[in-house]
């Protein structure tokens, strides 16, 4: 690529609000055949919100979100400052917690009014022998409308499932279509669970699904996509996001995302919507074919 075509390039990307990091990121970006998205944040607006408490025996909703949100308090994860804001919108006094933990990619442990909490997948209930079979119905059915099922374990026994609701960004669908139809694949890359994976994916007409994945696999995955000889964009705005976007052959980050994110990339979407992924090839191809 001559240096002039690139510069030309790199300009017309700035002026789209889309940062190029160097001169290779525009020049490969042409060669993607498939763009792995991130869910939560990416795919999805990131700010999602309690929609649903469903206790077990012995707990009214009210008791059970108090604990919950306490049990929450100290976490940095969306989903933590959804129950929160949901416990305070329903007027609730949150205590304090003490020996606030988290799990990466699973969940929080805590403990509040005396009472051991665990908070998360139903992995992290099985991490520790709880069993939550009985919970699955309802969280199944959670999921499967598009909302992550938190469940809550109170001594060691399962009380009940909260779920959260986050949507999908107002270009995602869009955007995704306009990859299609420039030949690329796209596939979901996600810590969260496969159902609530698999309902956001047909909402925006994503037909992979990578779901549960931990945050220290992500990069694992799309090194398994290159395996497969394919040349990968992923597109992310989470620190869990980070190693993943500099494995990939082009790495995007939400401009709105974490600082790690962005470092971590070689392009920056400052608008923070995924048509931004489109216009970022599209640049690529026209620079490339002036190029040759
Ligand atoms: P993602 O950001 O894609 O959801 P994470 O690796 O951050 O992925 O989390 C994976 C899953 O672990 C979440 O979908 C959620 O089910 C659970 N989880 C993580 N942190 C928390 C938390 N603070 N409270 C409840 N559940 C959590
Ligand atoms: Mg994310």
């Amino acid at each position: 690529a001559t240096p002039l075509s690139v510069m030309v390039g790199t300009g017309k990307g700035a002026r789209a609000g889309i940062l190029i990091r160097s001169a290779e990121a525009l020049e490969t970006a042409h060669k993607l055949d498939t763009v792995v998205l991130d869910k939560t944040g990416t795919v999805t607006a990131g700010t999602p919100v309690l929609t649903d408490v469903s206790t077990a025996d012995g707990f009214t909703e009210d008791e059970l979100l108090r604990l919950v949100a306490a049990a929450e308090a100290d976490s940095e994860h969306p989903l933590a400052a959804a129950i929160t804001d949901g416990a305070r919108t329903r007027g609730l006094t949150v205590p304090a917690a003490t020996a606030f933990d988290s799990v990466t990619g699973k969940g929080i442990q805590a403990t509040v009014d005396g009472k051991a909490l665990l908070v998360g997948t139903a992995r992290l209930l099985a991490d520790v022998g709880i069993d939550s079979d009985h919970l699955a119905t309802t969280a199944h059915a959670l999921a499967a409308q598009g909302k992550t099922p938190v469940l809550a374990a109170v001594d060691g026994r399962p009380a009940g499932v909260l779920a959260v609701a986050d949507t999908v960004k107002g270009d995602s669908a869009q955007a995704i279509a306009a990859l299609h139809r420039l030949g690329i694949q796209t596939v979901i890359l996600t810590g969260d669970n496969a159902r609530t994976a698999a309902a956001i994916a047909r909402q925006v007409g994503v037909r992979r699904v990578l779901a549960e994945v931990l945050p220290e696999h992500k990069a694992d995955e799309v090194r398994r996509l290159q395996g497969e000889g394919r040349t990968v964009g992923m597109v992310g705005d989470g620190i869990n996001d980070a190693p993943a976007l500099a494995q990939a052959d082009v790495g995007l980050a939400i401009g709105t995302g974490t600082d790690v994110a962005i470092e971590a990339a070689d392009v920056t979407l400052i608008s923070g919507s995924l048509s931004g992924v489109v216009t970022a090839i599209r640049l690529s191809r026209a620079t490339m074919r002036n190029i040759r």
